[in-house]
């Protein structure tokens, strides 16, 4: 496995070639996945909402008590710059702050100098597109969502573990993509995805255990838009078994369509028309620049 081609890396205030863009072997977030992160995308020339995810950023640095040297407003700009020094216009974005280093790599957040890395990287998606034409199956794991009482979802920690062994656990059984469940049964998330629900021409969406995913938020501003009534509520596992259609929202990867959940059809088993109706408008939003922030070479100060 190679390492991704070569590109120009924000490490502390500093633009690198990929390959010199270094951490310490000592930073708390590699040793204990102490810090935050938000990612982002470019599509014809526009970051998407880029205040909305660099204000969940700075709620998710509050909430682990991490105080960064480097304003949102400068940070703004550090990730226009370098998605122009990429020379991108479709770009995946990633903004990641750890506790950083201290004297001794010891589990003591306390005295550490915080690290600061943005990366853009050509636009990627989280599922194989030749599946989301057709539609993704999904397994509902048996490991469930970290609930809050234990480190809330909303935080967008590097902690991802738990995601990565409910994904491993769906690739295990045969399936592409795992759906959680939190302590209380509800279904919640999906590794890296939120989660929507059709039933009678209703779009439905769990109200709690999740990130606060900013296409979440778009796709229930379009739906609004579009006169489909929305709910933000508690979903069992039994809503996904009677469902017309079963979808994901993110960041990476738009909106994904499941039409497979454990061995079951969804709906007709194919992408549904609220799905497809979505879509259309998510792409014509991209395309339309609106909530966009034009990716401009002059920012290079
Ligand atoms: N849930 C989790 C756990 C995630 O990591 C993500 C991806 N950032 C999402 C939901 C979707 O959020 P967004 O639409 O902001 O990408």
């Amino acid at each position: 496995v190679t390492e991704p081609v070569r590109s120009v890396v924000y490490v502390n205030g500093k633009y690198r070639p990929s390959e010199e863009a270094t951490i310490s072997v000592f930073d708390h977030g590699l040793l204990y996945g102490d810090g935050v992160f938000d990612t982002m995308f470019a599509s014809y020339g526009y970051i998407f909402k880029i205040d909305q995810h660099l204000a969940r950023f700075a709620r998710s640095l509050r909430a682990i008590r991490l105080e960064i040297p480097t304003p949102i407003a400068d940070l703004r700009r550090a990730v226009i710059d370098t998605v122009a020094r990429n020379g991108l216009n479709n770009a995946y974005i990633k903004v990641v702050a750890t506790r950083g280093i201290s004297a001794e790599p010891l589990l003591d957040p306390r005295g550490c100098t915080p690290t600061v890395i943005i990366f853009a990287r050509p636009y990627l998606s989280l599922a194989d597109p030749a599946k989301v034409s057709t539609g993704l199956h999904a397994k509902v794991t048996s490991i469930r969502r970290v609930g809050m009482q234990a480190l809330d979802p909303r935080i967008k920690s590097l902690n991802y573990l738990n995601l990565v062994l409910a994904r491993m656990e769906a690739y295990a059984a045969g399936c592409d993509e795992a759906l959680l469940l939190d302590d209380h049964g509800y279904v919640c998330e999906a590794p890296g995805y939120n989660v929507f629900l059709v039933r009678e021409g209703h779009v439905v969406t769990p109200a709690y255990s999740i990130l606060e995913g900013i296409t979440r938020e778009t796709v229930l501003e379009l739906s609004a838009e579009l006169d489909i009534p929305s709910e933000i509520r508690a979903v069992s596992p039994y809503e996904l078994a009677v469902a017309d259609e079963v979808f994901l929202t993110s960041t990476a990867g738009g909106l994904v369509p499941i039409t497979r959940v454990d061995g079951q059809a969804v709906g007709s088993g194919k992408p549904g028309p609220i799905f497809s109706q979505l879509t259309r408008a998510y792409d014509a939003l991209q395309e339309s620049g609106r909530f966009g922030t034009q990716i401009t070479r002059a920012a290079i100060g």
